[in-house]
């Protein structure tokens, strides 16, 4: 059962969210990263400065050697007050699609018995032969991804910390922790993940390429003071900072936070099934504030509504941004964003409808 922390934070005032960070880690062992290098990852949208400042000073005040923060999505609105405050706190800034990428292997995970083994004796004579074929699929043991590719800045440090915030996603339902590892690997793996996964088996390799990280994320963080979810400012202001040291945790307690449950987040699910971590919510134990003082049910509010139901419709251009688009043309996997006659289109043959656009600049992507 791994512990997250959910804190009260109101604002960005600097002192109210330094002072929320250092009661939230207060049970953390800082000497585990005393020395250490550690590299500092965000995804899209990026959290706020202050907070993200103020968690580069509390890995300073524990003693850290180095700190490095990257990302690679850097179109808007990913400001300039974020790498002006990096350069302002002697962090450098790493754009991994310049970085180096190192190729790892996948490891190969759920080498156990599948679950549905489990009491087979139970089971009525359909049901045991039914189980054995998904046996002999090999469900559970199977590797999804044999190779992956992460920025050098993060294979070369110590201890890996993702700060995101909190959102919600077409993709994975939650724009989580351990979904926010698609914005690290290069447009190959993405390829991979959203043409050949899409269907069955997405959720099970973005697992994967987070078990990469896995071992040296010493703790996440999720900016839930304002979060990402309904464009209300009212409803996404959710006055909260979580904290953990399992991703799928700290996911888990995101889903229950808006009105999902934990294991509608499929990747959660899947973590927790192949032992990588507390992906459900009976299996998280909490610290903090009253978690239920922060709860609210929008799942009707959301943005992109329940289960990632946006999947299998085609999105439009909105708006023709050509400058910001330009920029993360090379995120759609299949190439369908064009441009023709000096417009941007979505060409609707080879679009496989994985919401990537959307996700990153939803007012210029829509369905
Ligand atoms: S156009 Fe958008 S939804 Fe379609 S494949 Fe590309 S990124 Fe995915």
């Amino acid at each position: 059962m791994s512990s997250v922390g959910i804190l009260e934070c109101k604002s960005y005032d600097p002192e109210e969210v330094k002072e929320a960070i250092r009661v939230i880690t207060s049970p953390f062992d800082k000497k585990k990263i005393e020395g250490k290098k550690i590299a500092l990852y965000f995804d899209f949208p990026a959290p706020n400065p202050v907070f993200l400042r103020e968690v580069i000073r509390f890995l300073k005040g524990a003693g850290v050697s180095e700190i490095v923060a990257g990302t690679s999505v850097i179109s808007a609105p990913v400001p300039g007050e974020i790498t002006d405050m990096l350069e302002w706190e002697g962090v450098k800034f790493v754009d991994f699609r310049e970085d180096k990428y190192e190729k790892l292997t996948v490891p190969l995970h759920g080498e156990r018995m599948p679950d549905h083994f489990r009491g087979y004796a139970l089971l009525s004579p359909v049901q045991y032969s039914r189980e054995l074929q998904l046996g002999k699929m090999n469900v559970k043991g199977k590797r999804i991804l044999k190779h992956s590719f992460l920025p050098l800045t993060l294979t070369e440090a110590d201890c890996i910390v993702p700060v995101v915030k909190l959102k919600v996603s077409p993709v994975t339902v939650i724009g989580g922790v351990v979904s926010s590892v698609l914005s690290i690997v290069p447009t190959l793996t993405r390829n991979e993940i959203f043409i050949n996964k899409l269907k069955y088996q997405m959720e099970q390799a973005i697992v994967e390429v987070y078990g990469l990280i896995q071992e040296r994320m010493v703790f996440g963080f999720v900016d839930a003071v304002e979060a990402d979810l309904t464009g209300d400012k009212e409803l996404d202001k959710m006055n909260a900072i979580l904290f953990s040291e399992d991703g799928f945790a700290l996911d888990s307690l995101s889903a229950v936070l808006i009105g999902y449950r934990s294991r509608d987040v499929k990747t959660n699910k899947v973590g927790d099934e192949l032992g990588f971590g507390s992906g459900l919510f009976s299996h998280v134990s909490l610290f903090g504030d009253e978690f239920l003082h922060f709860r609210k049910d929008l799942v009707k509010f959301l943005k992109y509504g329940r289960y990632g139901s946006l999947r299998g419709k085609k999105p439009r251009v909105l708006k023709n941004d050509a400058e910001r688009i330009s920029k993360i043309e090379t995120f759609c996997p299949t190439g369908a964003i064009k441009f023709e006659n000096g417009q941007y289109k979505i060409d609707r043959h080879s679009c496989i409808s994985c919401m990537y656009c959307v996700q990153l600049l939803p007012d210029l992507f829509g369905v």
